[in-house]
């Protein structure tokens, strides 16, 4: 019951004592305990203070604990570093951002990463209870070797997950910490489905598909009944490798015309003509040239050429998996915000179940999916079972 409970606070959906009470079926006396044990465990506040003006029944307005355990949330990815200390309910402090290491080897780079989030620990007030890390290639289950690490040239088969570990475990988390501090690692596609599940543009959905573009190459997710989709050996919704264009640009795969190679930030930029510029993030360059779309003829062709493409993916994958929900995140949130009709009808013309009935694709809501999917994952075993925050 603790763990549920912990979970509908966490998420949003109890907002009181009264909605908790309702969502567990249980009596308002068995809630009240509930209640009672998260709040001794630090967790959650209960604010049993009327609502306001005074009148009515005390509501027993339920929130996270504002200075309760953090965990560590991080990301590495093509521009750089991100960390930042997450608590419960999705909230995050705003995200330290890094340069890569100047050697991209997998043991500096997990080491900076490492070390980063350790400052943060040592810096807070509040209790550190795990670390986790978002990383942009497919991450395999259950042994956390990475896979197709293309971007930084790792070689295939890297144990990120124990070298992660040794890394987090050499750092330096100060007194309030929990030594050893647990660690876990998945794809970062991944942990941005998890997180709008839970706390954005995906809540609500049964079956969810996530399609973005970070920063380089296309990546998939998909969330079923809350629980993510991660196939066999985690490395399902590679959807990067749908081929949209079989005579288009090469993809790092060695085929032509994979959506990664036709929707990224570079195969807009090659569509408009243009070379970004190589000393500014090609994210945020991406994300200028969308916007210019509605005054420049140019970057008007190179999305609308993109979008095409973006449409025949996503149609695609919709015929397969016959999500109830399409959430589109980095420069795919931006494509469809310039043109959001045109990539409706290029999914809806492919698409079985855009025809008859509609896939709503919507765009993501968090400004950092990827950091707060780790953070659920650091979370997970006490959202399972909050008493273990006690050891
Ligand atoms: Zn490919």
């Amino acid at each position: 019951m603790l763990g549920p409970a912990l979970s509908l606070i966490h998420t949003g959906q109890a907002p009181t004592r009264s909605a908790l009470t309702r969502a567990l079926d249980v009596t308002r006396a068995t809630a009240g305990a509930v209640t009672a044990e998260l709040e001794a465990l630090g967790l959650i506040t209960v604010d049993s203070r009327p609502a306001g003006g005074g009148r009515g029944r005390p509501s027993h307005r339920l929130a996270v604990n504002p200075d309760g355990p953090v965990v560590i949330a991080g990301q590495i990815h093509v521009d750089g570093l991100s960390v930042a200390l997450a608590g419960l309910g999705g909230l995050l402090d705003p995200p330290v951002q890094r340069p890569l290491p100047a050697a991209t080897d997998p043991v500096r780079m997990l080491r900076a990463v490492a070390q980063a989030g350790a400052e943060l620990a040592r810096a807070s007030d509040r209790r550190c209870l795990g670390a986790a890390l978002a990383l942009p290639n497919p991450v395999t289950e259950p042994d956390g070797t990475a896979l197709a690490a293309l971007h930084f040239a790792w070689p295939s088969g890297t144990p990120v997950a124990d070298l992660y570990d040794v890394e987090v475990g050499r750092a330096d988390h100060g007194p309030r910490a929990l030594d050893p501090l647990p660690t876990s690692i998945a794809n970062d596609a991944n942990l941005g489905a998890l997180a709008e599940y839970r706390h954005g543009a995906g809540r609500g959905a049964r079956h969810l598909l996530l399609v973005t573009s970070g920063h380089r190459g296309v990546g998939g997710a998909l969330v079923i009944d809350g629980r993510l989709h991660t196939g066999s050996a985690g490395l399902a919704l590679e959807v990067g490798h749908l081929t949209v264009d079989p005579l288009g640009r090469p993809c790092q795969c060695g085929n032509r015309g994979c959506l990664n190679a036709e929707t990224d930030p570079d195969a807009l930029f090659a569509a408009a003509g243009l070379t970004p510029d190589p000393d500014r993030p090609l994210l945020d360059q991406a994300r200028e040239l969308c916007r210019a779309a509605a005054t420049d003829e140019r970057a008007r062709a190179a999305v609308e050429h993109v979008i095409d493409r973006l449409g025949l993916g996503l149609a695609g994958v919709a015929n397969i998996l016959n999500p109830d929900r399409v959430v589109l995140s980095g420069l795919h949130l931006d494509l469809l915000e310039a043109a959001p009709e045109r990539l409706r009808a290029v999914v809806a013309e492919r698409c079985l179940w855009g025809r008859s009935g509609r896939v709503p694709i919507v765009g993501a809501e968090l400004a950092h999916s990827a950091l707060v999917g780790a953070a659920e994952l650091a979370w997970r075993p006490y959202l399972a079972d909050p008493q273990s925050v006690a050891v």
